[in-house]
């Protein structure tokens, strides 16, 4: 019975790759820079969402709920509402702030979240006049 050599000793060239640098992150202490116009979480300037749901209508994911939120943001608002994200549907498709009257719905180029708790996937965009500023 031949032996395969070249079988044999393929595995062992794997012995060669401990001798290169890592090519994996030691998250979260290293973060990988992310690339200028990534579409990552939503976040809603609510001083200016007039709650319409557009946003809630053109989504073809069903990704987006329109509820209450604890305080009023904006007097012009009547609907009350604002937009809540369901990330296990959504698929970044950018829709939702393409139809947003305001412009106050956008895409943050923050895009990391890992959880074991599919509820924690449920988002409400943070309030957020420009991408960097937090006003919540
Ligand atoms: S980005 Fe697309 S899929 Fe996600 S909530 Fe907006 S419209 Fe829906
Ligand atoms: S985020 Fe924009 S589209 Fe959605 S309810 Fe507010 S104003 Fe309307």
């Amino acid at each position: 019975m031949a032996i395969d050599i070249k079988g044999v000793l393929s595995p062992l060239s794997a012995i060669g790759t401990l001798f290169e640098h890592p090519r994996t992150l030691t998250y979260p202490e290293v973060t990988k820079d992310i690339l200028v116009g990534y579409r990552g979480f939503h976040i809603n300037n609510l001083e200016t969402c007039i709650g319409c749901a557009s946003c809630e209508e053109v989504c073809m994911n069903d990704a987006i709920d329109m509820i209450h939120p604890d305080k009023e943001y904006n007097p012009k608002n009547t609907s009350g509402c604002i937009p809540r994200i369901d990330y296990g549907r959504c698929c970044w498709c950018s829709l939702c702030t393409d139809v947003c009257p305001p412009s106050s719905l956008k895409l943050d180029n923050i895009c990391i979240h890992a959880d074991c708790d599919p509820d924690n996937f449920l988002y409400m965009p943070k309030n957020i006049k420009n991408i960097g500023e937090d006003v919540s």
